[in-house]
């Protein structure tokens, strides 16, 4: 295995049929690169900014957080590198940043929600981030947008920091895409619109699945409603794609989802572009994809959107087409 394994390090990641797709790593810090390298990352999928701001006794600063976009881009290369803006609220909380006692703080006063009120903070971050795009392939991701109308805001407010660089003198790259998160039920059935407007879509299946079971994702008592393979679940995800798709955008998922063995063979089946996941499920899953074949595991998906019932019917379904 350990053999197999150090041979797939240096493979594309690709169907048994030849179907390129992208495998990328969920990082929290710099230091995390490592793991990626280790493991044959091909691109990072999702960069959880807020732990900068987490690990800090105080808001970092501008260059605090350059420093860590700057490591991050020259570490992967010219890999593409996909930085979320801060994603604090819910269950992540920063001692120097009162945000108020909520009784439901995963519907509350979150991530893009905080960056569009507190637009200071959001701006010394989107500065940070436009200073370190000369260094890699970097792509900027909103997290938690409901509406196109945040969406806009907040690239409005990225562009506003991005001529106010330019004249002073600044470099900035000019190949920056923006993107947003897919993780609020919303955003998903305006997919299509919002296809029109984004440069890319990444599905955060952690906080879609909670939000479209209305099932708390830290709640033991109602974890039997966290259904990755849910019907409803895989319909949102086919949405999503088919409208990034249509629009000549790709989809990619960074939700646990995404390194999910049995997932994985519907979401080839579906057309996802590019997966992130914990770097130690990389190499697990590039092995996974030499025995897909995309032709079969379309039909696969087909059958699972449009005639299972149940996650059951689901699982029977993938182990019937994905045999070892
Ligand atoms: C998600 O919601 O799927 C996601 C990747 O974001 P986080 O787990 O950080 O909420
Ligand atoms: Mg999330």
């Amino acid at each position: 295995l350990k053999q197999e394994w150090d041979q797939l390090l240096n493979e594309p990641s690709v169907t048994k049929d030849g179907k390129h797709v992208e495998l990328a790593a969920n990082i929290g810090t710099p230091k995390d690169l490592v793991g990626v390298k280790d493991n044959g990352g091909e691109g990072i999928g999702l960069y959880r900014t807020e732990f900068l701001y987490m690990d800090s006794a105080e808001l970092p600063t501008e260059d605090d957080q350059y420093e860590a976009y700057r490591k991050v881009l020259e570490g992967m290369e010219g890999k593409p590198v996909v930085v979320r803006t801060m994603d604090i609220g819910g269950d992540k909380e920063l001692p120097y940043l009162e945000l108020p006692k909520e009784m439901n703080p995963f519907l509350g006063y979150r991530a893009i929600r905080v960056s569009l009120d507190q637009d200071s903070i959001f701006r010394t971050q989107l500065r940070a981030l436009l200073r370190a795009s000369v260094h890699g392939a970097l792509r900027i991701m909103f997290p938690m947008i409901a509406t196109l109308q945040e969406f806009r805001e907040a690239k409005a407010i990225l562009e506003e920091e991005k001529a106010l660089l330019i004249k002073k003198g600044v470099e900035v790259s000019d190949s920056i895409q923006v993107g947003i998160m897919i993780e609020i039920p919303a955003a998903a059935v305006l997919a299509d619109q919002f296809a029109k407007e984004v440069d890319f879509f990444s599905i955060g299946t952690n906080d879609l699945i909670q939000y479209t079971m209305a099932a708390d994702r830290m709640n033991e008592q109602v974890s039997y409603l966290y259904q990755p393979y849910n019907p409803s679940i895989l319909r949102l995800v086919k949405m999503v794609i088919d409208a990034a798709h249509s629009e000549g955008k790709w989809a990619g998922m960074c939700g646990e989802m995404a390194g999910d063995q049995i997932a994985v063979p519907l979401l080839i089946g579906l057309g996802l572009d590019e997966f992130s996941m914990s770097a130690t499920s990389i190499l697990k899953t590039r092995s996974l994809l030499k025995k897909l074949d995309s032709a079969e595991m379309k039909e696969l998906s087909h059958k699972a959107v449009t005639e299972c019932t149940t996650v059951d019917e689901v699982i029977e379904l993938v182990n019937k087409y994905v045999k070892d």
